[in-house]
């Protein structure tokens, strides 16, 4: 019988992405107090977040509050943000999910975002010794060259954890990129959309891709043993 591989995404799968996100704000703005003397508004950035405007909010937050800001405010800005000590927690149901299939399966973990982040975002959760193998897509290159969709950490999760002919199952949040490469490798894939946090998850302005549709849905993690059995 087939030997079956669980591989998870991190932000918004196994812990609210909106936590890193409102500790990251903290620091932001209180580098912006120290070294510029200004005050940025961290409600206006919670407000953009809720918006929608992830990629521009640091500058459109740091313009409202310093119109004539320079290159470098802004890289400080977004690098106090990048470089906060984050305090998170697992999901209630991703900590049962990962007590329970920890000692069963092989546990990978794939990740958009740069790597020193998602580290910090991992040992922050406790979960580096957790997961066989963890795949943070901005270490495979620059750019984002290599982030979901493309395929490249998947091909090398399934080569770290398994063979040919084993099961493996993706698990995440994101229906515009996380399914489309895992889909067409043969994975298993499943969104987790839980209904309690449906209105704060970051990507929740994204829409689904083309032959990005995962192959189960479920609201809680516990519903994997279900489409494991
Ligand atoms: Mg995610």
């Amino acid at each position: 019988m087939a030997i079956t591989h669980l591989v998870f995404d991190l932000d918004d799968t196994l812990y609210a992405e909106r936590d890193f996100a409102i500790g990251g704000f903290r620091a932001a703005t209180s580098w912006a107090r120290e070294s510029l003397g200004i005050e940025v508004s961290l409600d206006r950035m919670l407000a953009l977040l809720e918006d929608g405007h992830l990629g521009k909010l640091f500058n459109m937050a740091l313009a409202e509050a310093k119109a004539d800001h320079s290159a470098d405010d802004l890289k400080g800005f977004v690098k106090a943000y990048a470089n906060q000590t984050p305090q998170l927690q697992l999901f209630p149901d991703a900590a049962l999910a990962l007590s329970h299939w920890e000692g069963r399966l092989k546990l990978g973990l794939i990740t958009d975002g740069h790597a020193s982040t998602q580290h910090a975002k991992i040992a922050a959760l406790a979960l580096t010794r957790r997961f066989k193998h963890i795949i943070a897509t901005g270490a495979l290159g620059p750019d984002r060259a290599f982030h979901k969709p493309h395929p490249r950490a998947f091909e090398l999760m399934q080569s770290a954890l398994g063979s040919p002919g084993d099961r493996f199952v993706y698990v995440g949040d994101n229906l515009s990129k996380d399914f489309i490469a895992p889909n067409t490798l043969g994975w298993t894939t499943v969104w987790i959309n839980r209904p309690a946090h449906q209105a704060h998850r970051i990507h929740k302005h994204t829409t689904a891709a083309i032959g990005g549709e995962p192959k189960f849905s479920i609201g809680d993690l516990a519903q994997l043993q279900t489409i494991l059995a």
